[in-house]
């Protein structure tokens, strides 16, 4: 078995796209698109002042990806990266390719004078927390806010829409939330705890798809 870490090149974004469809997926707030993530995969690869898309290559197949993404620090007053888009395809998990990327990908920070590397998780998403702690990377006490400027078509509409229980049609509604399951009144379903269930069928929260 031969691992190979290089950068992505044209021609590897519909590889990259079907990783990223996996990440997205498993993330609360995007749901993948094959060719919106082709497009954003190739405006990095084109412009490399951007930033830079890692693969890992296990026996010459894509099998996991990182980047980083270029900015500027003026507190720092050096530039910085931030990193996104690490993932694994679920067979080669815990077999050291995502440490090998991760490593590949801070060295190369480093040795391009970058003074730091920030990155987002999701919230209860322990595994992935445990991975980047154990990388060297801690929690910042920074709260993450952003605008959409789109349509939303990239995000789910899980910011104030209603989500329905796929095995027996319940329907969460942020604004009421769920008192009797432990959830106040205006929690949004990315807030929602994972070990929320449906308080009709039991059925657990990722049973649960965007209603409106
Ligand atoms: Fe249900």
């Amino acid at each position: 078995m031969i691992f190979r870490i290089r950068i992505a090149l044209e021609g590897d974004e519909a590889r990259c796209a079907e990783l990223l469809g996996i990440l997205f997926s498993q993330e609360h707030e995007f749901t993948p698109n094959a060719e919106t993530q082709s497009r954003g995969l190739s405006i990095i690869i084109r412009n490399p002042e951007l930033g830079r898309i890692f693969v890992g290559e296990i026996d010459g197949v894509i099998e996991g990806m990182v980047m980083l993404l270029f900015t500027v620090s003026t507190f720092l007053g050096q530039k910085v990266a931030l990193l996104e888009d690490m993932v694994v395809a679920p067979a080669w998990r815990g077999k050291g390719l995502g440490t090998l990327l991760i490593n590949h990908a801070v060295d190369f920070a480093r040795s391009e004078g970058f003074g730091r590397i920030t990155l987002l998780t999701d919230r209860d998403n322990n595994t992935a927390q445990q991975f980047y702690r154990s990388q060297g990377f801690a929690k910042s006490e920074m709260v993450v806010f952003r605008k959409l400027l789109d349509d939303g078509t990239t995000l789910k509409k899980s910011e104030s829409c209603t989500w329905m229980c796929r095995e027996c049609g319940y329907l969460y509604d942020p604004a009421e939330g769920d008192p009797e399951g432990g959830i106040k009144a205006c929690t949004l379903f990315a807030e929602v705890s994972g070990q929320w269930s449906c308080p009709v069928c039991f059925a657990s929260k990722s049973d649960f798809d965007p209603f409106s």
